[in-house]
């Protein structure tokens, strides 16, 4: 009997789910949105019990799809949207408030507060969970949430309610309330975690009083995370088969690209952009705004990732094509770049909500720049893509100072890394090698990877490296003096959108 493994993605917008075969194609998938709810500006929340039935949903839509019968798949990975935080009863199983979502901004003025009232807040954190202090972390959000909700805080000192983020919920109910866990990557993630020690932090809990009775034991990322619990109306083909493999979507989408040695790095092209370096065994601090946070960790060996975020990468194309009304499609982007012989001066620096690491200013604002009479529509849409390559060069760059490697090649997966164009630019002005690879589902492929190691479905790390395809490697032709020129422009440009709005005071 052939066997398989079996993913779950339960991401920002939709969930997922993929069975994957020994040679790592994808036997069938399924895919379904959810609500999303923004009760206030700035607010994001989802319905726990909407991303538990989508989940659901999409396991027997696959499970049905690929025919599978009980025994077929050998094991389960977990992969999500990170730092969302739900909140549920330990007797019930019922959620008490709606999952905060990660993007939600409605603790800001918390972080800020307590920025205010310990000039070394922002250190201790650094040091002890490789963060910078931001509403993004899970940890003011559980804060909110147990002040928010009358009776909640004496309840969850009494434990009688838990933590989760969006895997541990999963779990949860995947298991029918058996395992309240989670991996070093999520709890990485939620600003309560000391990634030196890889243990629940117990000062940090005490600072933003959060009882640690609520929160899930953390465990390495490949484990005997629990089993699916009979029962669960559809699932009866996977009852009783374990979890065995848990990560955050970007730790998953590193392991997807099979970047297994220290220096390997990916970037993900999304909405925003994702920057991923394996540092090795031992965390890097950062002193630029990069954070550290433990990514997978196997038979006693964990891995560190140095990460680095843009605010707007494909989100770029989608304004020059649902704002400017320049393009049609995100695809007409890189012919219209094509058009032109050079960019003629034109430099877009898509800080539309501020810039990330390593300019962290929240006060920059989009500009284009070096307009002239002759400027047409297909040079802004060349300066758009060539925006967000400068802006993951900026991330690389500075991960390799700080990780003190010379990179050779640079990984990438993601939505807009479809454009040609955008990737050979990449490759130029990296001056290393772009090797997209030609699986589209890194993340989901990366967890049942990981899984699959922890349940013996793959025997070793040299088997997993072997199942990925290179797609196309683009390699750098454009000569130095122009590299170095068009960078010095760019860092130009970036410094005329600083600081650009007032702050409020
Ligand atoms: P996410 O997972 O963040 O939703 P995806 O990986 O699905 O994002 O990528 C979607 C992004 O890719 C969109 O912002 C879109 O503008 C961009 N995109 C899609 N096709 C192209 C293209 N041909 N050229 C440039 N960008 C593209």
């Amino acid at each position: 009997m052939e066997k398989y493994m079996l993913s779950i993605d339960q991401g920002t917008t939709s969930s997922r789910a993929m069975i994957f075969r020994k040679d790592g194609t994808c036997v069938a998938s399924a895919q379904e949105a959810f609500t999303q709810h923004f009760p206030k500006p700035g607010w994001v929340e989802h319905d726990p019990e909407d991303l538990w039935q989508t989940v659901c949903n999409c396991i027997r839509q696959a499970l049905a799809k690929a025919n599978i019968k009980p025994g077929e798949i050998m094991g389960i990975g977990i992969t999500n949207q990170r730092e969302t935080t739900i909140l549920w009863e330990k007797n019930t199983g019922r959620p008490v408030y709606h999952a905060i979502v990660w993007q939600c901004r409605r603790t800001a003025p918390l972080v800020e507060k307590m920025k205010e009232a310990d000039p070394d807040f922002a250190n201790k954190i650094l040091e002890k969970t490789g963060l910078v202090p931001d509403a993004y972390f899970s940890a003011t959000k559980i804060q909110w949430i147990l002040e928010e909700v009358p009776g909640l805080k004496a309840r969850a000192g009494r434990g009688e309610i838990l933590f989760g983020t969006v895997d541990s919920w999963i779990l949860y109910r995947l298991t029918d309330g058996r395992s309240h866990a989670t991996d070093y990557s999520n709890a990485s993630r939620t600003m309560l975690f000391n990634i030196q020690n890889l243990a629940w932090d117990e000062e940090l809990c005490q600072y933003f009083h959060i009882p640690s009775c609520m929160l899930p034991k953390a465990l390495p990322g490949a484990s005997e995370f629990g089993y699916v619990a009979p029962g669960i109306p559809g699932l009866e083909a996977i009852a009783g088969v374990g979890i065995y493999g848990i990560l955050g979507d970007q730790p998953a989408a590193l392991f997807g690209q099979t970047c297994f040695a220290k220096g390997d790095i990916k970037n993900t092209y999304g909405t925003g952009c994702f920057t991923l370096m394996n540092v090795g065994e031992e965390p890097i601090v950062s002193k630029q705004g990069l954070v550290t946070s433990a990514a997978w960790s196997i038979d006693g060996h964990t891995t560190y990732a140095l990460e680095g975020s843009v605010f707007n990468g494909g989100s770029t194309i989608q304004w020059l094509r649902d704002e400017l009304k320049i393009i049609d499609h995100a695809s007409d982007c890189d012919v219209l770049a094509e058009t032109v012989e050079d960019n003629a001066g034109v430099y877009l620096v898509p800080a539309f909500s501020g810039l990330g690491a390593p300019y962290w200013d929240m006060y920059a604002r989009g500009a284009i720049l070096g307009l002239t009479r002759g400027t047409t529509k297909a040079h802004i849409a060349r300066a758009a893509l060539e925006g967000i390559a400068y802006q993951v060069y900026d991330l690389v760059n500075l991960m390799q100072e700080e990780a003190q490697c010379k990179i050779t090649k640079l990984k990438v997966d993601g939505g807009a890394s479809v454009s040609r164009f955008m990737m050979q630019f990449q490759s130029d002005i990296l001056g290393c090698e772009v090797d997209r690879a030609a699986e589209r589902e890194t993340t989901s492929q990366g967890v049942a990877y990981l899984a699959g190691l922890c349940c013996g479905y793959w025997q070793d790390i040299s088997e997993l490296s072997a199942l990925r395809h290179c797609d196309v490697c683009f390699a750098p032709t454009m000569p130095e003096e122009q590299r170095k020129r068009l960078l010095t422009n760019w860092k130009k440009a970036v410094s005329r959108a600083a600081a650009w709005e007032e702050k409020s005071t």
